[in-house]
């Protein structure tokens, strides 16, 4: 984004499914602003643990250092009034209060980076990514490839049976998928047959 340097500040939002590059993305934004020796600041939530607990490590195992924190609250207390660059990753879970966070550090001057995904497993939106991506100056949706058919993938499939809004984890747990091979049923389905198989189990378990 071509903005003027001085007081100037905005918002950037990179968002998409799972294995579209949002992290890479963010961290390759963050560095290009760390080799001009501008004073950054990453924050991620405390619950992507996956990989390592203070840097940002995209799937493709580049890393960034970062700071972990639970709320907006907290990021915050931790910021460094002489920040100017702002990286937020895994921003869908850290609550509404990161809007008018964002939006109030802008205003301040500051560029905010924040890379997060648009839409749940079950392909509804991801609060508060809409409202980001409301707020920002400039929007990358990025592109998976669906991992069933090879088309560019939209959607984070679940695979795993649970109907929890949040489980994190990787490779394995979820697939990138197009619109056209996203089943966002897949996983209630899956709650569903280990149901019916543990009651199964009972009944030929009170049978012996
Ligand atoms: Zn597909």
């Amino acid at each position: 984004m071509n903005a003027m340097r001085g007081n100037l500040g905005w918002i950037e939002v990179v968002c998409g499914p799972m294995f579209s590059g949002k992290s890479e993305e963010l961290i390759r934004r963050l560095r290009r602003a760390e080799i001009a020796r501008q004073r950054v600041q990453i924050f991620k939530p405390i619950l992507d643990h996956r990989y390592s607990a203070d840097h940002i490590v995209s799937h493709d195992d580049t890393r960034i250092r970062s700071e972990a924190v639970n709320t907006a609250a907290e990021m915050e207390a931790k910021l460094d009034l002489r920040t100017e660059v702002i990286g937020v990753d895994e921003a869908q879970f850290l609550g509404e209060a990161i809007v008018p966070l964002v939006v109030r550090l802008a205003d301040m001057g500051k560029r905010i980076i924040i890379a997060g995904l648009d839409t749940d497993y079950l392909g509804r939106p991801f609060h508060p990514m809409p409202e980001l991506l409301a707020v920002a100056d400039e929007i990358t949706k990025a592109l998976a490839i669906c991992m069933q058919c090879g088309n560019p993938a939209k959607h984070t499939q679940r695979l795993i049976a649970s109907e929890d809004l949040i489980v994190v984890g990787a490779a394995g747990m979820y697939e990138a998928r197009c619109r056209r091979c996203f089943e966002p049923n897949l996983a209630a389905e899956e709650v569903q047959k280990n149901e019916v198989q543990k009651k199964a189990e009972a009944v030929s378990a009170g049978a012996k």
